[in-house]
């Protein structure tokens, strides 16, 4: 096999030989001008990483190591007692570790379960668990980190609480958004016309891994929400698809019989945003570490043998629950009457609900919760 060409070859990265594979021993026959090719089985094209099966598993566990390396730029502001606040670290967050999850997912995410129901219930194919399961921990771990609650805290209830999509659903709008411009000619029109052709080739398009897992995901959601996304403009693709996605979520976290007292205070899977103002860091941390029962009280500390005892720190002779802080110790009456008046006052509810969900009583809770652990 002979061919020429003015670039060096190490330039291209990749050499297509359709879906014949070329025995080892013809390598030494390959002739890029002067010289072969290096072969290997995985290579780098535009900070993408090709393996020769095209499973994109090393591009996965390349994604999770480029994370790693970058992950100071938020860890390094985590601190629950001292760091900064969950609103500002979700933007460090948004900026800087977001984009890398981002980066080329189009191209795998559909890849890692079911071609042809691509649902966050549904489970990760055998081959992809590890390099996912990495990149799914580590959005954990920010997860955790922006909030300021410990490692360990239910995966679910931490996206809830911030209102955040799961890793699989975020990086599948991201691919579904991609989708939607091929369709609509808005990334060019020889790949609008690629997907069309693929569309009308019953072989082609049972085996792509982008455009059919889209259209069946957005056929669902479409119809989950009322909407239909295909038609939506640009600027509505985002919220109508991050809509209907919501729905979806809203009803394994309702049939989820996982973290159920966060699901009492939260019970709708939704947008949410933070709240810019907090009193401390250790107080919004406490704040948030309540909502999702890892509050740091005796009841709970026993258990897991970080206590003498399970009872009230203030000789109530009563289970330190956070039932009991919130509702009935008799030493923080004052500032629960503080609580109450501003119940009144809004004509809101006295309950765990709104005491730690809405946000006019964050700062309020917050000096509560500070008076508790200080
Ligand atoms: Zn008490």
């Amino acid at each position: 096999m002979l061919n020429s060409v003015v670039f060096d070859f190490n330039k291209f990265h990749i050499f297509d030989l359709g879906r014949h594979s070329l025995p080892s021993n013809f390598h030494a026959k390959v002739f890029f001008g002067p010289d072969n090719p290096p072969w290997s089985s995985v290579a780098k094209y535009l900070g993408l990483v090709f393996d020769s099966k095209l499973t994109f598993i090393k591009m996965m566990l390349n994604v999770h190591s480029r994370l790693v390396q970058r992950g100071w730029r938020l860890f390094n502001h985590c601190g629950r007692t001292s760091g900064a606040n969950p609103k500002c670290l979700e933007n460090i967050f948004k900026i800087w570790i977001l984009p890398v999850f981002d980066y080329a997912s189009a191209i795998w995410i559909f890849r890692i379960k079911d071609l042809n129901c691509f649902h966050h219930s549904a489970p990760v194919l055998g081959k992809y668990k590890k390099a996912f399961g990495k990149l799914e921990c580590f959005y954990m771990k920010c997860a955790r980190n922006v909030l300021g609650v410990p490692p360990g805290t239910a995966n679910m209830a931490v996206l809830v609480r911030l209102g955040w999509l799961p890793l699989d659903y975020f990086l599948a709008m991201r691919a579904c958004l991609w989708y939607l411009k091929v369709l609509n000619g808005e990334a060019g029109l020889s790949v609008k016309k690629l997907a069309f052709d693929i569309y009308a080739e019953d072989e082609l398009w049972s085996n792509t891994c982008l455009f059919k897992p889209a259209f069946l995901f957005l056929t669902r959601l479409s119809k989950i929400s009322g909407v239909n996304i295909f038609v939506l403009s640009p600027k509505e693709r985002v919220a109508g698809i991050k809509k209907a996605m919501f729905l979806e979520l809203t009803s394994i976290w309702v049939a989820s019989p996982l973290s159920r007292f966060s699901y009492v205070i939260q019970p709708t899977w939704e947008p949410v945003i933070l709240n810019r103002s907090i009193l401390s860091k250790m107080s919004t941390s406490y704040y948030h570490q309540y909502a999702l029962n890892r509050a740091p009280l005796n009841d709970r500390l026993f258990k897991i043998k970080k206590a003498a005892n399970p009872h009230c720190r203030n000789g109530c002779n009563k289970l330190e629950t956070i039932d009991h802080v919130l509702f009935h110790c008799k030493f923080y009456s004052p500032i629960r009457n503080e609580i109450k008046k501003l119940c009144s006052k809004t004509k809101l509810k006295f309950n765990l609900a709104n005491l730690l969900v809405d946000k006019q009583f964050q700062l309020l809770m917050e000096t509560f919760l500070l008076k508790v652990h200080i």
